[in-house]
């Protein structure tokens, strides 16, 4: 079935066990210092143990104020390699090769990260995401980081790593010397293609000398940056030539810098996958080196055809291995259904990223924890009563029945899921119930007791007996006290994306949130006319920039209208009272649906207190949060029972 997957490749002298490799991502789990954290090297060794041909860490820094992160590698002085090469050693345990990627972030920087240093750049000119202005980097200080570049690939051969890769994608420092977009110098740096190119150029030669010839040096270019004035694929065609005359031993085609709307340097689930395919394709074909293709590749039938398409010879998959680091194990043993796809959200792995803090993974509640977490079996195994299977509540019978409980979930509805169900209508929100699926799944084999259209109540509670009730019950959708909201044509957001009701042409949805505007997007899709009325000054103010780009892109498609800084005053029957700046005015509208957001439906915690003592309240009933918190909170109760 894998035929193409599961075939080595080699990459100069390393010899890669198959074509499956997790591309960079910054997890933010090292410590302070650029030293590899128990955190870190556990992560990545969890995936060399799952199968992966090729790990390539995060951007290692090639200097102290290169960093573009808080808590990332670093490799920039002798005193960081031992921790490093504790990880390379935990990695070859298993069949697994490691590379080290290599950077300097340039303007993608802030001297918030950087000991108060000002970010540097070719030129003075903002990176437009994080736009600290940066300093232009003198002739010296450019041949100190050529230095620098080859000192770290030094390092990490030292540490045990089988190659570098350098960073030369998404905007960071030699992309920014490649990109007529950022460089403006008139020097030997600046202008023309063969000054642009320099930097890399000789960054190269300074790494190949001090490595050696035999060792694997790497290198990943955005072909597409997709700003104004930036670099395109004509360009990236030559430069893939050069970069294979210049001895680099392979080439990972990916795309965008920060900033960038259309493409994303990690897309979203609204972008179509493996999308960067066709480009690695055109530069496979006029390269002989090896080529890497990545991003939105999350499925290993996607990847096998890639390679029987020829588009590459390396497909790389960061996220889908996030959020299963066994998935190659289980391509292997054919057991498909047990590999737990990424779902492209975003919520975990960037949104933790871009405020700060260290990546986590929605689907994956035990990423980043795999250095602390103890899956063996409970000696006194409990039996466990939840009530509700929202995705809390899934997640904690999950983990419970991996130590060994006695597990039976309850459910009021007909169905698993709770709101994660519904999230699922949306446009480009289908991804959403492969979690579901899998759980299920899940379930099954571990012999969890699942009951469907059952509600939980003191009699049951008093019937079963069991040592520990978990109450998963979510939350109810907010209903405010306006006259005419008990009328029938008002209902609820998650009722109309369910399918439940049906709806007049005309509509209003009552809150612009993520649930409102994606609701109303759905009913737009439908070539009915939707306006939404937001309370707030903008509408999605709940949603990531990323997902919020697209979701908006979608509603100005469907001409779905909104009305911001406006509240509800009164429901008609034809319509809906409503009241701005500019004072009161009523939309039309054949129906009205709410989108207010949730409050805690924490009611059945108050009654089984009564009659039982160790009863525990997690999710959208005890505090309303988002799938990513339910799912980590239902999966540390259930793996700490
Ligand atoms: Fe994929 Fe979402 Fe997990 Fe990120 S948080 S790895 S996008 S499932």
């Amino acid at each position: 079935m894998f035929d193409k997957l599961f075939s080595p490749i080699k990459i100069n002298q390393c010899e890669i066990p198959n074509r499956l490799a997790v591309t960079a991502m910054v997890a933010n789990y090292c410590n302070e210092d650029g030293t590899a954290s128990d955190k870190y090297i556990a992560y990545h060794e969890a995936k060399a143990k799952g199968g992966w041909g090729l790990i390539i860490t995060e951007d290692y820094a090639v200097n102290e104020h290169a960093m573009g992160y808080k808590y990332i590698g670093g490799l920039w002085n002798d005193g960081q390699i031992e921790s490093h090469k504790k990880l390379t050693d935990a990695v070859h345990k298993y069949d697994s090769k490691i590379f080290a990627q290599i950077y300097h972030a340039g303007r993608q920087s802030g001297s918030l990260v950087n000991g108060g240093v000002q970010p540097m750049a070719p030129s003075a000119i903002p990176c437009p995401w994080l736009r600290e202005m940066p300093r232009e980097l003198t002739i010296a200080e450019i041949e100190q980081i050529v230095e620098d570049f080859g000192d770290t690939a030094l390092r990490a051969k030292k540490a045990g790593f089988d190659g570098v890769e350098v960073h030369a994608a998404h905007g960071y420092l030699i992309a920014q010397f490649l990109s007529p977009y950022v460089n403006k110098r008139t020097d030997k740096y600046g202008g023309n293609f063969d000054n642009r190119t320099r930097f890399l150029k000789e960054i190269y030669e300074n790494i190949r000398a001090k490595v050696g010839k035999d060792f694997a040096v790497t290198v990943r270019l955005s072909v597409v940056e997709d700003m104004p004035g930036g670099r395109d694929m004509a360009e990236s065609r030559i430069l893939a030539k050069l970069i294979e005359e210049w001895g680099f031993d392979a080439l990972h085609v990916s795309c965008a810098v920060y900033g960038d709307h259309n493409r994303q340097i990690v897309s979203p689930m609204y972008v179509s996958h493996a999308w960067q395919a066709d480009l690695a394709a055109e530069i496979k074909k006029i390269v002989n080196i090896p080529v890497f293709t990545v991003n939105r590749i999350n499925d290993p039938r996607m990847a096998e055809s890639l390679l029987e398409m020829d588009k590459a010879d390396i497909i790389g998959m960061g996220r889908g291995s996030l959020a299963d680091p066994d998935l190659p194990n289980k391509a292997k043993a054919g057991d498909l259904q047990s590999i737990r796809y990424c779902i492209g959200c975003l919520q975990g792995c960037t949104g933790a990223l871009y405020v700060g803090g260290p990546i986590t993974c929605l689907v994956n509640p035990s990423l980043g924890e795999e250095y602390k977490l103890d899956y063996s079996k409970v000696e006194n195994p409990k039996s466990v009563l939840i009530a509700g299977a929202g995705p809390g509540g899934l997640e904690a019978a999950r983990a419970a029945a991996m130590k060994g409980h006695s597990v039976s979930i309850y459910e009021k509805r007909e169905f698993l899921g709770g709101q994660f169900r519904s999230a699922a209508y949306p446009p480009s929100k289908g991804e959403l119930a492969n979690y579901t699926t899998w759980v299920t799944n899940e379930l099954e084999k571990l012999g969890v007791n699942i009951y469907l259209n059952t509600e939980v109540t003191k009699e049951l509670i008093l019937d079963k007996k069991p040592d520990v009730v978990i109450a998963a019950t979510g939350g109810n959708p907010l209903v405010p006290p306006i006259k005419g909201i008990d009328k029938a044509h008002v209902v609820t957001a998650e009722d109309v994306l369910l399918g439940n009701v049906s709806v007049g042409d005309k509509i209003v949805v009552a809150g612009g949130g993520e649930v409102g505007s994606e609701t109303a997007a759905h009913l737009g899709m439908q070539q009915r006319e939707v306006s939404i009325v937001e309370m707030r000054s903008a509408i999605c103010m709940d949603l990531d920039g990323v997902n919020k780009y697209y979701l908006k892109k979608i509603l100005n498609e469907y001409e779905v209208g909104a009305y911001v800084n406006t509240k509800v005053v009164e429901i008609l029957d034809d319509g809906v009272i409503v009241e701005n700046s500019q004072g009161q005015f009523t939309l039309a509208a054949e129906t009205v649906v709410l989108a207010l957001g949730y409050k805690p439906n924490n009611g059945l915690t108050e009654q089984l207190k009564e009659i039982h003592h160790n009863v525990i309240t997690i999710g959208g009933a005890l505090k309303t949060g988002n799938a990513l918190d339910a799912i980590k909170e239902g999966f540390d109760v259930g793996i700490s029972l």
